[in-house]
């Protein structure tokens, strides 16, 4: 049936600017690493995109890599734009990134010209578009100048496949050294993405925030829900359907009793807020006006309602931010 986009859809997703650009991303943006490969079927990734769009969410996070299959993420995310979102293409940012392992030889990963480029050129192929809003060096490479890294970001820009380019997995030092070149070659920095949540907080001591704003980018977290520790996906056991039995970057040992322990506490903090886990944990993360935007995953509609629930209360006591300290500390 033809989609037709809910009327209402602007009316309670916040729109956060990233850092000093002229962009605003949704509080909450949807990512595909999980959930749209060519193993989930297809009408049920269509159900998950409608709802969102319908919902607000207007940026969509993808990388060469998502799948499984890799690549797959991006030609389902391509052949349902396509039917669904065409129409909408002004009102939608679509991420892509490239770092990671995607094609065997010494020019499949990490952060050379070469790389970068060719893999830009098959992901915009898969989607079906002329261009990505937003393109990312994926990881840091030891090894390639970041001169070499940021110059072909500045390319691809230039030549028109990419609005905006960010990093990923980068360090505040390394946003420095990027930033830096990339201001001289005349492109900003739109923003990096880093992995954020309460169970994970290594941007706070490594000051990532700050030297965001410094160098006038933005912030957008990726796994915020720790890949659905952080819900109450795994508080009566762990379902046959659950990441943890279906995929290889989270195992059983992650629920050890003593991280049940603060899972549950967690919950309950929430539920004594009126929120679900997942919509605390969100809100959480999202606490500084400076983060640009959390990026959710979703194997559900049910689950990407819950999680854009979470734009409702957004506030916290002093005593709300110091027990959830106390349960899981920094
Ligand atoms: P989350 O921490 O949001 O975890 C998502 C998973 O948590 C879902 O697949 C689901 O798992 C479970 N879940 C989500 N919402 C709920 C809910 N309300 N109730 C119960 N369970 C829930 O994020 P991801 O780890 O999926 O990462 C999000 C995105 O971030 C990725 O899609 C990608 O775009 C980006 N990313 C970027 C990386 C990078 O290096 N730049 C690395 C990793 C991710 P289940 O399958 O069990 O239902």
């Amino acid at each position: 049936m033809t989609y037709l986009p809910a009327g209402d859809r602007y009316e309670t997703m916040p729109y956060r600017r990233s850092g000093r650009s002229g962009l605003r991303l949704p509080a909450i943006s949807l990512g595909l690493w999980h959930n749209f490969g060519h193993t989930r079927p297809l009408e049920t990734q269509r159900a998950i995109l409608r709802r969102a769009f319908d919902l607000g969410v207007t940026h969509f996070d993808l990388a060469n890599n998502y799948g499984p299959p890799a690549g797959s993420a991006e030609e389902n995310f391509g052949r349902i734009f396509a039917e669904d979102l065409r129409a909408h293409r002004d009102e939608i940012v679509v991420s892509s990134k490239a770092g990671y392992y995607m094609w065997p030889g010494p020019y499949g990963e990490w952060g050379s010209r070469k790389y970068l480029v060719s893999s830009l050129d098959q992901s915009l192929q898969r989607l079906g578009l002329d261009y990505v809003d937003v393109f990312y060096h994926h990881r840091p490479d030891p090894d390639t100048p970041l001169e070499e890294t940021m110059g072909a970001l500045d390319a691809i820009v230039r030549s028109g496949k990419a609005l905006y380019v960010g990093v990923s997995n980068y360090t505040s030092e390394q946003v420095r050294a990027a930033a830096a070149i990339l201001k001289d070659l005349g492109t900003p920095l739109l923003i990096d993405q880093p992995s954020y949540s309460i169970f994970n907080r290594w941007t706070e001591n490594d000051g990532l925030l700050d030297t965001l704003d410094e160098v006038g980018a933005g912030c957008i977290v990726f796994s915020p829900l720790a890949q659905g520790l952080l819900t109450d996906r795994y508080l009566g056991g762990i379902p046959e359907d659950s990441r943890v039995r279906t995929s290889v970057f989270l195992n059983e040992d992650a629920l050890d009793e003593e991280k049940m322990g603060r899972i549950r506490a967690l919950n309950d903090l929430a539920a004594a807020r009126g929120q679900s886990l997942a919509q605390t944990s969100l809100a959480w993360a999202l606490r500084d006006p400076r983060m640009t935007s959390v990026i959710i995953g979703a194997s559900s509609v049910a689950q990407l309602e819950d999680n854009v629930g979470a734009v409702a209360n957004l506030d916290f006591t002093a005593d709300e931010l110091e027990a959830i300290d106390k349960i899981a500390p920094a």
